[in-house]
């Protein structure tokens, strides 16, 4: 892969009869020349930056007409990645892009690489690691706070804090590093300066690091499987829930004894919820698969809601299928509600839980053929995975995990750094690991990165990204 090289790509999402603009994006020295070939204008309009030409693609060979198209050129440095760079906002569908793309491939462009425009990008100090990362993120947002975050960081948030920390942590070395080698020059090193600005770094470092877990959630998104026996209204809740406005909805596929999920937002967190076929011993194969799937979808949940039937109440087959999922956790649905006296059920619900030894079960009353109790059960889920506040939090940057363990190695080196202090070593030893937190820092921002590092992240990019 040659970063000389002029490069092309379908920039946006194509799928045939959809879509009323598809764009090609070109990129490189070569790129106005390219476009000059194919796209034919008037000759009233001028080829200046950040203008757009209206005009036609037509194959230089052929003379053949390709497609009606805009043409939006933005000359280097003013570009995403500091290169020339032109997009033709051709029709969508697949045809017109296709063809498109493959006459610049056929004068001279080469095909970019998942995610080579932005890691040019990355390479030309457009950005820094941490926005390329984030561009990643807000393309596969699955909830409105999940691309939030991704903004935050798209717009330097993160970028600004590591690079502070990083300014922080270099400064200190200087410090050292000028008593190791002009020490009967400079005053003694102030080592309750130094240790406070120590701390100062690691505790930043470690309020960033809190942000991990909400990172993880709003990129991952939870699991939850429904469970229960047949019959006590898995699947109304599931469409309740699905039907309900707070929710956004792709039902997918699946019969009745499969596994059914749906994908909703619940306090800006995605949730991929799995209806299953009624956890039982069945002689019937079919069922019998669909059972083995839907222990499989329980086993594999962050969480799972246990529906009973509130008019029959708790029975030992309930018990059993608990016994399974237990290891998880689980939040109990006593639905049905509107068929029986409530506040005598949920009390004796209690009791009885008590006495099965389930603990402090959390309890959610429904009635989900009615719509009732979405609410209820919606608090508590966040409630139990601790995210109350996530829809309310003005929502910073929530990092990664490859972020993560960077952080965790920064914040580890900083206390090699205090105990090499409190063991009275040589500078030199503080140094060591003071170099190690800078590296790490760097390697979050891409300072200092090594080529597989960047390899891993960009690949996961979609080509024209
Ligand atoms: P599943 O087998 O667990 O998926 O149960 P279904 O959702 O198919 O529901 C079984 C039956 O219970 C259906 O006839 C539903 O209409 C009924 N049902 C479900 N939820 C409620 C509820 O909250 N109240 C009442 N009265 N009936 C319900
Ligand atoms: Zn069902």
């Amino acid at each position: 892969m040659s970063l000389s090289d002029t490069i092309a790509a379908i920039a946006t999402a194509i799928s045939p009869q959809q879509g009323s603009v598809g764009i090609v994006r070109l990129s490189g020295d070569r790129a106005v020349a390219i476009a000059k070939t194919i796209f034919k204008t008037s000759k009233r309009q001028k080829w200046q930056s950040h203008r757009l030409l209206y005009g036609y693609v037509r194959d230089p060979k052929t003379d053949c007409l390709i497609d009606e198209c805009l043409l939006l050129l933005m000359k280097a440095p003013r570009s995403f990645t500091r290169e020339d760079v032109v997009e033709l906002h051709c029709h969508g569908g697949i045809m017109a892009v296709q063809q498109v793309l493959n006459l610049c491939l056929e004068q001279g462009a080469r095909l970019a690489e998942a995610g080579e425009f932005s890691l040019r990008a990355f390479l030309h100090g457009r950005i820094d690691l941490t926005q390329a990362e984030s561009i990643h993120d807000l393309v596969g947002a699955k909830s409105p706070q999940a691309a939030q975050a991704a903004i935050a960081s798209l717009r330097g948030k993160l970028a600004q804090s590591l690079k502070y920390l990083r300014g922080k942590c270099l400064h200190i070395l200087t410090e050292i590093e000028a008593r190791i080698d002009f020490e009967e020059d400079l005053p003694p090193l102030d080592l309750g300066w130094l240790q406070s600005e120590l701390e100062a770094v690691a505790a930043e470092s470690q309020k960033i690091l809190a942000t991990a877990d909400r990172g993880e959630l709003l990129r991952m998104g939870l699991k939850v499987a429904i469970v229960g026996r047949p019959n006590v209204g898995k699947s109304s809740l599931l469409n309740a829930w699905s039907r309900s406005d707070r929710a956004i909805v792709t039902d997918l596929p699946g019969t009745t004894r499969d596994v059914v999920d749906s994908q909703l937002v619940v306090g800006g967190i995605p949730i991929q919820v799995l209806d299953t076929a009624g956890i039982r011993e069945t002689e019937d194969i079919v069922e019998q698969i669909g059972v083995a799937r839907s222990r499989q979808a329980a086993l594999s949940a962050d969480l799972v809601l246990m529906v009973i039937d509130g008019l029959v109440g708790w029975t030992e087959r309930d018990l059993e299928i608990f016994e399974l999922v237990r290891d998880r956790p689980v939040i109990l649905v006593v639905n049905k509600m509107d068929l029986v006296n409530y506040e005598l059920r949920i009390t004796n619900y209690e009791l009885r839980i008590m006495n099965y030894g389930l603990g402090q079960l959390p309890i959610v009353p429904m009635a989900a053929a009615l719509n009732q109790g979405l609410e209820d059960l919606e608090a508590k889920i966040l409630q139990v995975i601790h995210q109350e506040a996530i829809a309310a939090a003005d929502l910073d940057v929530a990092i990664n995990q490859r972020q993560k363990a960077c952080l965790l190695r920064v914040v580890q080196a900083l206390a090699n750094v205090q105990i090499a202090i409190a063991d009275q070593l040589p500078l030199d030893f503080w140094t060591i690991d003071l170099r190690a937190a800078i590296a790490a820092i760097g390697e979050i921002t891409g300072e200092e990165v090594t080529e597989s590092v960047l390899d891993q992240i960009f690949s996961r990019f979609c080509i024209g990204k």
